[in-house]
C-alpha cells in the first residue's frame, strides 16, 4: 500500500540543523568545510528540498551561499549592525510595527521554515511569552487609517492553520482593514504548506488577499512551487515577489534577468529589488549598486515593464521605501 503524504509539518522535520550532516550530504570537501560555521548564533536551518538542489561540493552554489554558514558571517565591520532598519522604533505593541502610512507589519511569529543568512531581521527581540494578539488587534481596530495588515514574521505562515485562523477571523472583522497580505519564504521551501485546509480557510476571508514571496534565484522555482502558486491564483490572492541583490547570489544581469523571467513565467509579478540591509554578519552579501543600476535599466529594453521590479532600498524614518533610480 502507498504511504499517505507527509503533512507539511512533518516534511519541516526534515529540515537540516546540524552543519556536519549537511555537509557530508552536499559532498563538501575538507578544504571547503573549513570554511563553514559550527553553532552559529543565528542557527542553520534548510529544508532537504532546498539542499538537494545544491550542486554537490560546491560553495559557490547560490542556495549554499543563501543558507550554510561560513566563517564570513563573524568577521566584523562597522556599518553592519543588529537592526540595519531600526524596527525597533517603530514598535506600537509587541508583535506591531507601524512603519509607513496605511500599513502595519505584524511579526506573528519569529519562526521560519528556513535561515537566510542575510536576513535583517535574525537579531529582532521577538515578542515570545505572549501568544496571543490582543494588543496588536486593538491597536489596528483603534487606527483608522490602516488599510493593510502586512502578517509577517519570521515567516507567518509558519502558524499552524489553525493558530493563524483566529488570528485571520479577527484582522477579517475589523472594517477599515481592506487588504491582508502575507510576507513569506515557505513556499520555496515547503511548498506542500499551501495545504486544502489553508486555502479553505483563506477562501472564509472577506479581504482582498496578497502574497509576496521572498525569491531571490531562479533554482528556487520549480514545478512544485509553480502549483502552489497557481493554487493561491485560484482563490483570487494577488501573488508578488520581492528579492534581495546578493553578492555571488544574484549580483550580475543574466542571474536576475533569469530570475525575473522564470518569476513571471511561473505566475509571480516581480515587485521589489531590495538593497541588502546592513545586518551584522552579512557583510559578504553586499553588492555594488552602480551595476545593478544599469543592469535593470538594459533590461527594461530587454524585458516587459511588468518583468522588471522596483529596486529600493530601506531608510530609516523614511515614509516609504525608498526608490532607486537606475
Ligand atoms: S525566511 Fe525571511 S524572515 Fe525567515 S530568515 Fe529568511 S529572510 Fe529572514
Amino acid at each position: 500500500m502507498d504511504k499517505p503524504p507527509l503533512s507539511w509539518k512533518q516534511i519541516l522535520r526534515q529540515n537540516f540543523t546540524k552543519l556536519e550532516p549537511l555537509l557530508d550530504f552536499l559532498s563538501l570537501d575538507p578544504a571547503k568545510r573549513a570554511l563553514c560555521l559550527n553553532l552559529p548564533p543565528f542557527p542553520l536551518n534548510l529544508p532537504r528540498r532546498l539542499a538537494e538542489k545544491i550542486e554537490k561540493n560546491n560553495i559557490e552554489d547560490p542556495l549554499f551561499l543563501q543558507f550554510v554558514p561560513l566563517i564570513k558571517e563573524k568577521q566584523s565591520s562597522q556599518d553592519f549592525i543588529l537592526d540595519p532598519v531600526c524596527d525597533k522604533d517603530f514598535t506600537k505593541a509587541p508583535k506591531l510595527l507601524h512603519k509607513y502610512p496605511g500599513r502595519v507589519l505584524l511579526l506573528v511569529t519569529s519562526a521560519c521554515a528556513m535561515h537566510c543568512r542575510f536576513c535583517f531581521r535574525q537579531n529582532f527581540p521577538y515578542e515570545t511569552e505572549d501568544k496571543s494578539f490582543e494588543k496588536e488587534l486593538f491597536y489596528i481596530a483603534s487606527n483608522p487609517t490602516i488599510h493593510e495588515v502586512i502578517l509577517s514574521g519570521g515567516d507567518p505562515l509558519s502558524l499552524s492553520t489553525h493558530k493563524l485562523q483566529p488570528l485571520l477571523k479577527a484582522i477579517d472583522q475589523i472594517k477599515h482593514v481592506k487588504i491582508i497580505r502575507f510576507h513569506s519564504r515557505f513556499i520555496i521551501g515547503v511548498p506542500e504548506r499551501i495545504s486544502p485546509n489553508f486555502l479553505t480557510q483563506l477562501k472564509t476571508l472577506s479581504k482582498t488577499l496578497v502574497f509576496v514571496l521572498h525569491i531571490n534565484h531562479a533554482t528556487e522555482i520549480d514545478s512544485a512551487v509553480i502549483e502552489s502558486v497557481k493554487k493561491l491564483k485560484s482563490i483570487g490572492a494577488t501573488v508578488l515577489a520581492q528579492s534581495v541583490l546578493l553578492n555571488g547570489v544574484n549580483n550580475s544581469k543574466k542571474a536576475l534577468k533569469e530570475l525575473f523571467l522564470t518569476l513571471v513565467t511561473a505566475g509571480i509579478t516581480p515587485y521589489y529589488l531590495h538593497k541588502l540591509d546592513k545586518v551584522k554578519g552579512a557583510h559578504h552579501f553586499n553588492s555594488e549598486i552602480a551595476p545593478a543600476k544599469k543592469w535593470l535599466l538594459e533590461l527594461r529594453d530587454e524585458m516587459p515593464g511588468y518583468a522588471v521590479p522596483h529596486f529600493v532600498e530601506e531608510i530609516p524614518h523614511k515614509q516609504s521605501k525608498t526608490l532607486i533610480s537606475v
